[in-house]
């Protein structure tokens, strides 16, 4: 039996190719990692945008034109105050050029998690080839596949790697109503909690608006988010319809892995410790 850490896209396709029995273990209730979705004011909305450069990836992808109107401001320090450490930033947060909108992500991640075999655990103790849940449930394994937090598993298994480094992000995600004048919004200020708003119409007149609030030692309070878009005039508050809070705590991730070990392969953007894009996140699977 191979057992495999995460049900975010990575450790569902590599459970529907892999050829051999497989359990995947899962933390949260809802599968699909950053694209799993929740209701919001009536409508599924998943915790990050499914925004990428070419639509053809995957089969049956439904989806639409992205070509944001951009607004950038104090651009030059927007580097600092996401990363100093990071050599580059990842390809998701650059919204120049042709993108696409995936508008049944949620229907493809359904579909996907149907044929395998899922549970709503997470291991505790990993230990010559068995793994023991935070459920009580023991699993012998030949092989782990890993999409979680490598740093996390390492350590399960008693190890260390100092080089994996990360940024957290705290993703808001509001629903209001009325048109502006942009779709993405970039502010390089370090007075402003926020970095980058992207948005969306989902209905008539009203939009889904993903706030990306970057951090790496205290939590950005929520309060100060929505003072910001009242100083940056934003949105007013009467614009605001509902709006939810995701912690990310390893959004953009730095530093070169050092510890191998022969019984865990690796795959996904946790477990390859890189800022890999959806279309990446796919195509990589498959090699793992
Ligand atoms: C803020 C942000 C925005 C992004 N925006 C885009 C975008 O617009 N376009 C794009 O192409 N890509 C984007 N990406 C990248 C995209 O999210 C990844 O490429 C994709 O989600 C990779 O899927 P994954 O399954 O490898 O990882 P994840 O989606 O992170 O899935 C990991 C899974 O492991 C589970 N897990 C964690 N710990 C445990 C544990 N201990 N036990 C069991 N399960 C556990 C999690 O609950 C989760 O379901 C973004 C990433 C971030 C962080």
């Amino acid at each position: 039996m191979n057992i495999i850490l995460g049900g975010g896209i990575s450790g569902l396709l590599l459970a529907s190719l892999n050829k051999e029995e497989s359990l995947i273990l899962e933390l949260q209730h809802e599968v699909g990692g950053l694209f799993a979705t929740e209701e919001i004011s009536g409508t599924n909305i998943s915790i990050i945008p499914p925004i990428v450069s070419n639509p053809n990836f995957m089969e049956g992808l439904k989806y639409h034109e992205y070509n944001p109107r951009i607004i950038y401001e104090k651009s030059k320090y927007l580097k600092d105050k996401i990363c100093k450490e990071c050599e580059t930033f990842p390809s998701w947060l650059d919204f120049a050029g042709k993108k696409f909108w995936i508008d049944n992500f949620s229907e493809i991640i359904s579909n996907l998690s149907k044929g395998v075999k899922i549970i709503n655990e997470y291991p505790i103790i990993i230990k010559d080839k068995k793994i023991i849940t935070n459920k009580g449930r023991s699993v012998i394994f030949d092989k782990i596949y890993n999409t979680i937090s490598r740093k996390e598993l390492l350590k399960l298994v008693g190890y260390n790697d100092p080089n994996l480094k990360s940024v957290s992000a705290f993703i808001t995600i509001l629903i209001t109503k009325g048109e502006k004048e942009w779709d993405v919004y970039i502010n390089g200020d370090t007075g402003i909690v926020f970095s980058h708003i992207i948005r969306k119409n989902i209905e008539d007149d009203i939009f889904v608006n993903y706030i990306y609030s970057f951090f790496t030692s205290r939590l950005p309070d929520i309060k100060k988010v929505f003072s910001d878009l009242k100083r940056t005039h934003l949105f007013s508050r009467d614009e605001i319809l509902a709006y939810r809070s995701h912690v990310i705590k390893d959004a953009i991730l730095y530093g070169t892995p050092s510890v191998e070990l022969d019984f865990i392969k690796n795959c996904g953007r946790l477990g390859l410790w890189k800022n890999i894009s959806l279309e990446e996140a796919v195509y990589l699977v498959r090699k793992c």
